[in-house]
């Protein structure tokens, strides 16, 4: 009984299923938008190019359960570096990224939003700054927003680094592998070796597939959805924070 009720009211916030008079009619009660960030982007042999994508969208589905805001369709696409040349990798510039998420909140602005949270389940390091960057010309140019950038990798690097056997695990390895046979174990195709990238730091180098040819980082031998179920629920309740947060503040 619950859980449909619960259905029921998550799904009057998803964007892309309502429409304009109920659009109008749940401003009333939020003025927050979450706009969730991706990438199509290898993720080793053994999980699919949207794990990035995927990961998000299902915590915030998780989240919109809970809390009431609107919830944006995901942009698949980001800004991939390291992973730029591998196969199925399908990246923007960063100038793209930068354009779009502007376009975005501006335009959600002018439809009587506030509050922005632009999520990534992608942490590369300039997918991030475009969007930072973003967010500090929106935060001079519209009044009275609050605006939020973040990738769960980024703000719960110690608590995620916690949960994983692997020192210094990332792309692929233990952690996303985890979360992934939490979410669908279906979609997780057998394991790929343990690897790190041997790009020569602080180099930029081209043909990265030479110093990083399996697009893995860390070791998903050790993943299990036991730790992928504690990592979903750490980032669905640091959301949670957020959205309170932004909700109290005046
Ligand atoms: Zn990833």
């Amino acid at each position: 009984m619950m859980h449909k009720k619960t259905n029921i009211r998550s799904a009057m916030y998803i964007l892309e299923n309502i429409t304009m008079h109920e659009f109008k009619q749940y401003l009333k009660k939020t003025k927050t938008i979450v706009f969730p960030f991706g990438t199509i982007e290898e993720h080793g042999s053994h999980l699919p190019l949207n794990t990035d994508s995927f990961i998000i969208e299902e915590t915030l589905k998780r989240a919109v359960r809970m809390r009431k805001f609107f919830l944006a369709p995901i942009v698949y696409y980001g800004v991939c570096t390291t992973t730029k040349d591998h196969p199925g990798t399908i990246s923007i510039t960063p100038e793209t990224l930068r354009r779009l998420s502007f376009d975005l909140v501006t335009d959600a602005y002018k439809k009587g939003l506030r509050n922005f949270v632009l999520i990534s389940g992608h942490g590369g390091s300039l997918h991030m700054s475009a969007m930072k960057e973003t967010a500090e010309v929106l935060v001079e140019r519209l009044e009275r927003i609050k605006i939020a950038v973040l990738s769960p990798y980024d703000v719960l690097w110690k608590e995620l680094s916690e949960i994983s056997e692997t020192p210094n695990d990332s792309h692929a390895g233990e952690l996303e592998t985890s979360i992934m046979l939490y979410l669908a174990p279906k979609l997780v195709k057998g394991r790929s070796p343990e690897e790190y990238p041997k790009i020569p730091t602080p180099f930029t180098v081209k043909n990265k597939m030479k110093y990083w040819p399996g697009g893995v980082w860390g070791n998903s031998e050790k993943a299990s959805a036991e730790k992928g179920k504690k990592a979903v629920n750490l980032i669905t309740d640091k959301i949670i924070e957020l959205l309170d947060q932004i909700e109290k503040q005046k």
